[in-house]
């Protein structure tokens, strides 16, 4: 019976050391109790910071919440800056921290934000038993605690030391600074020195991201003749409403229905006189019934999942505007917003690594969320450049209202697993995520 035993806990022992991430080393159950340890702590530095209204156009909150979590950086001996931008761009900037550690090993970047979509007049924190009322607790302060108290955990059991580590908060994610290029160019600088990228927008206990679709504008005007209403179809032309429609209802026939592809008309304005903001999106429009009319303009979004797709349903709609009604003239044009993630292997992998320590945990398995469900967001900028992995923060609802919410007891799930993930991540070689993109010139 003994030897029976033996040889059963043998194979055992052969089986984890061929498959060891299934479990939790030593050192992972320190960092687990670590993590325990500081639950209340990080609560209350959730509060904290959720207290300190920070809506994106607010530069002085958003610089107080940067400040705090930058004391927080450098007393773990990160190497922190603050990335200004210029005061026309009426943005907060950003925070860089920066951990080295084995040369050789893969690098992490961590992407939180520190901007709220709501200004609310003052603290907003208000704890439920293990629930908590406030602004910004999981959208995404909540997700910046996960990354720093992973952190915290991971250098009280010895894990840090070795790992190479850049966090990147941003300070304008929920309204991005124009030209948005520059406004991301610390993020996307910081993704190329990285191989891996970790986002902490909301979590699911069972779902994470590894595609997001990608956001452009567009806008569209038509043009018709102005005449008297019953020469339309003859002599007036079809006027600049049914070369809309036109237009419009092809788009629709055409082009809808193409998988993780939308194209959404948001507003639209007609008439002989047309006044359209396209900063506020509102405007005026003036007519007569008995006049054809002279203008259209609407516009909308289009959302994608890769970089070829936009590419070519951009082809597909400029070939529709030019197909015009008799008398009426149309353009389209298009902007870029975020660019798309598109699911990869590399990213998968990095999925992989997550769920094994999530049911290494305890906590079950988690699977590819259905990119069509979520927005585009930060970890988007740097797609093309590393592996990535979304949605790893604070679980919560309400995002963007006054009645946002977070789950308290779930930060301590999210941050054990996040910890987990950056230390076997960061523990293997680089070259395991290298990609070809990374080395492009001037790219
Ligand atoms: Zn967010």
């Amino acid at each position: 019976m003994r030897r029976l035993l033996c040889a059963a806990a043998l194979a055992l022992l052969a089986h984890g050391a061929l498959d060891a991430q299934t479990a939790l080393s030593r050192r992972e159950q320190r960092i687990r109790a670590a993590i325990a340890a500081a639950g209340d702590d990080q609560v209350a530095y959730l509060q904290h910071v959720v207290d300190i209204p920070s809506a994106t156009l607010d530069l002085p909150g958003v610089l107080r919440v940067g400040e705090t979590f930058r004391a927080s950086f450098d007393s773990l001996g990160f190497r922190t800056s603050w990335v200004e931008m210029p005061a026309a761009m009426r943005r907060a900037g950003h925070l860089v921290a920066e951990h080295r550690g084995k040369s050789g090993r893969a690098r992490i970047l961590l992407i939180g934000h520190f901007d709220t979509v709501v200004q609310p007049a003052g603290p907003t924190f208000v704890r439920q038993d293990s629930l908590a009322r406030g602004i910004g607790g999981a959208d995404m302060k909540g997700g910046d605690v996960v990354i720093l108290y992973a952190l915290k955990a991971l250098q009280r059991a010895g894990a840090l030391k070795d790992l190479n580590i850049t966090a990147v908060f941003t300070g304008d994610e929920e309204d991005c600074g124009e030209p948005r290029p520059f406004a991301r160019q610390a993020l996307i600088d910081a993704s190329r020195r990285s191989d891996v990228s970790l986002a902490f927008e909301g979590g699911t206990p069972s779902l994470a991201t590894i595609a997001r679709r990608g956001i452009s504008g567009w806008r569209l005007t038509t043009t018709g003749k102005q005449a008297h209403s019953a020469g339309i179809f003859s002599g007036a032309g079809y006027g600049a409403i049914y070369e809309m429609s036109r237009i419009l209802d092809a788009f629709r026939a055409q082009l809808a229905g193409e998988q993780y592809l939308t194209f959404n008309a948001a507003t639209l304005l007609a008439g002989t006189d047309v006044a359209f903001d396209t900063v506020t999106t509102s405007g005026t429009a003036a007519s007569k019934t008995n006049i054809v009319p002279r203008q259209a303009v609407a516009a909308g979004d289009l959302r994608f999942i890769s970089p070829e797709q936009p590419e070519r349903t951009r082809e597909r709609m400029r070939a529709v505007v030019a197909q015009h009604l008799p008398g009426t003239d149309a353009q389209i044009s298009f902007t870029d917003g975020y660019p798309a993630m598109p699911p990869t292997e590399g990213n998968s992998r990095v999925l992989a690594v997550y769920d094994t320590a999530s049911q290494a945990l305890g906590y079950g398995p988690v699977t590819a969320m259905d990119p069509g469900l979520r927005g585009a967001g930060d970890i988007s900028f740097v797609a093309p450049f590393t592996d990535g992995l979304e949605g790893l923060g604070a679980l919560g609802e309400g995002d963007h209202s006054p009645g946002e919410w977070v789950n308290l007891k779930a930060l301590l799930m999210q941050t054990e697993r996040a910890a987990l993930t950056i230390a076997r991540l960061g523990n293997r070689p680089a070259r395991q995520f290298h990609r070809e993109l990374k080395a492009a010139p001037g790219k």
